[in-house]
């Protein structure tokens, strides 16, 4: 027989943050092989008593792979499970294709990404009108290089919010490629340590001058979000330009204007749905 190795994103922590697809899957795999000791928890905690449950941590690329095909050939469901979204620096590609070498079947399954957990613990938005309509998720170099065109002072050029997973060590880099990028010394900058985690969670708001000690003085130097976003702190910031979404004035596909209004709607908050 040959089962389907499935990529599973776990979410970022809370085990509950985990997709019900994800969910189901688990609780009917013959084998799961995680990463983490996070993502060990959602596997036990829903998985079937003779499931063949293993930790990936300590084993090569080359074992995993070795691993989970070693197990489709054994169970019809057969779970590759993940931090957050498998998409995102998560080395999908690199396992996927010798499981495509051996003819295994593949499937991906989605889950909510650290960078998205880190804002809504801290119930912050990435985007805001006629502020950032933009999020760009990136890392800074630091042992892994950079493509290039992607240094962060060329990425932070944009002004936009910027979503920095694996560069909790790297704020001295960050700030001074941030000044270079026009950004100030008070810009609001924002980490979260273990997202969702009960009780480990922490949020840490500070500035590009401050958050570096900030971190060292909290001990945070791993598992970190880095936030830095012209969104942060809109919420004490008072008037605010208001979404169109929500505008009595704009008509939209589920809503007409109260005015009898048929203006077409101009900001990108909701979608358009006629072509230009
Ligand atoms: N695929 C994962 C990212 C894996 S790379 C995802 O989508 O979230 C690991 C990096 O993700 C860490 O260095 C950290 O920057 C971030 N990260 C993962 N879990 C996190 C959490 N619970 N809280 C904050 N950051 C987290």
């Amino acid at each position: 027989m040959t089962g389907t190795v499935w990529f599973v994103g776990a979410g970022p922590g809370d085990p509950e943050l985990m997709t019900l697809k994800g969910r189901d899957l688990i609780a009917r795999a013959g084998a799961i092989l995680y990463a983490g000791s996070l993502v060990s928890e959602a596997a036990t905690r829903w998985a079937p008593d003779n499931c063949d449950i293993c930790d990936s941590k300590g084993m090569t690329l080359e074992e995993i792979t070795a691993w989970l095909i070693e197990r489709a050939h054994r169970h019809s469901t057969v779970i590759r499970l993940q931090t957050g979204d498998p998409g995102l620096y998560g080395a999908l590609i690199e396992m996927i294709q010798p499981l495509d070498a051996a003819s295994i079947p593949v499937e991906v399954v989605p889950g909510v990404s650290s960078a998205f957990a880190s804002a809504a613990v801290a119930q912050e938005t990435l985007t805001l009108p006629e502020v950032t309509q933009t999020v760009i998720i990136s890392r800074v170099e630091g042992r892994t290089p950079m493509p290039p065109g992607e240094s962060l002072a060329a990425l932070a050029r944009h002004h936009c919010t910027l979503c920095l997973y694996l560069s909790i060590t790297l704020l001295k880099k960050i700030r001074l490629e941030l000044l270079a990028a026009g950004w100030k010394d008070d810009s609001p900058i924002l980490v979260v340590h273990k997202a969702t985690w009960p009780g480990e969670e922490r949020v840490i708001r500070g500035t590009l001058a401050t958050i570096r000690q900030q971190c060292i003085d909290a001990g945070v130097n791993s598992q970190a979000m880095i936030i830095a976003s012209p969104t942060l702190g809109a919420r004490h910031q008072g008037e605010l330009k208001k979404s169109k979404l929500y505008d009595a004035h704009f008509s939209h596909r589920f809503r007409k204007a109260s005015n009898g209004n048929t203006t077409r709607l101009t900001s990108n908050t909701y979608e358009d749905s006629t072509h230009e």
